[in-house]
């Protein structure tokens, strides 16, 4: 199960109700952070997320508007030592002006406490736990070495509730040993194999996160049949002049990319202050069925 929170829905700059970019993909105890814009940290604590086991960070691009609150959040995990190490997963070109930011402006006289790790992403896998796996994927945009990533769960077979409760299996641990595929035996002494419990149809989970992209046709791939698409869609497609030449996105793009990929559900990111409430909300509604504009805070269940 995957727990997505937006923490900053802005395109280039902030408003009075949208920070810069920043969300949180969370997977079990694992949190992977993707971008950091100006204000993140602020942004986290009024979600009531916490800092703890706030670890990883993946970038998509280097423009500031992206990476700028990594300072300041690098900063407080290190003087709150929330963390004993924060992981930076970037391409080549924002990776070394992360390291920059942190090296030689937070701190250009001392080490942190905080064990800093450069992690330089190329595409393909870079997460592969028994759990999940996290691959990056090249994304094109006004900027060198841009990345979105997918996010995959291990499939495994599920149990069905109604098989546990007919056998009285309680809830709880019983339940966990059997998810792994242990044999649990009951209080009255009976055994309950995980065979009895199980559906047959191996489900994982599948969530892609892409950020500020010029284009959709090379995305294809990469996103084809998730369960839950972000990216960005920072312009109507009237603007779509506009949208070409700053290198984003339009929401009638981000519809079609939904509908040729067969995404499960839609998240519209990175929105611009120049249009009216509900303006790009009913465009996109009319391009694809399953759409949701974000807003900072909200938050989404995969699972
Ligand atoms: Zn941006
Ligand atoms: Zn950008």
């Amino acid at each position: 199960m995957f727990e997505i929170t937006f923490l900053g829905t802005a395109a280039s700059v902030p408003s009075t109700s949208r920070g810069l970019s920043s969300l949180l993909v969370e997977h079990g105890r694992q949190r992977f952070m993707i971008d950091c814009g100006e204000g993140t940290q602020r942004q986290l604590m009024a979600s009531g997320l916490g800092f703890r086991r706030l670890d990883t960070i993946l970038l998509t691009h280097g423009h500031l508007d992206h990476l700028l609150g990594l300072g300041g959040l690098a900063g407080t995990l290190n003087l709150w030592r929330a963390t004993e190490r924060l992981a930076i997963h970037a391409g080549p070109a924002p990776l070394r002006l992360a390291r920059r930011l942190l090296e030689d402006v937070v701190w250009p006289d001392a080490s942190p406490r905080l064990a800093l790790e450069w992690r330089e992403l190329a595409p393909g896998p870079f997460v592969t736990g028994p759990e999940l796996t996290v691959s990056a994927f090249p994304v094109r945009h006004a900027a060198p070495d841009c990345f979105g990533f997918l996010f995959e769960e291990t499939p495994r077979r599920h149990l069905i509730a109604e098989r546990l409760d007919a056998l009285g299996v309680p809830a709880g641990g019983e339940r966990g040993r059997l998810a792994h595929g242990e044999a649990v035996t009951l209080p009255d002494g009976r055994r309950v194999e995980p065979e009895e419990v199980m559906g047959s149809e191996r489900i994982g989970r599948r969530v892609a996160v892409v950020g500020d992209t010029e284009s959709t046709d090379d995305l294809l791939e990469h996103v084809r049949g998730v369960d839950l698409l972000v990216i960005e869609a920072t312009f109507l497609d009237q603007d779509r002049d506009k949208a070409k030449a700053r290198s984003h996105l339009t929401v009638g793009q981000a519809t079609a990319l939904a509908r040729d990929a067969g995404v499960g559900e839609l998240w519209l990111n990175h929105q611009s202050p120049r249009y009216p409430a509900g303006a790009v909300e009913r465009e996109a509604r009319a391009g694809f069925g399953n759409v949701h504009v974000a807003a900072d805070f909200d938050r989404v269940t995969v699972g």
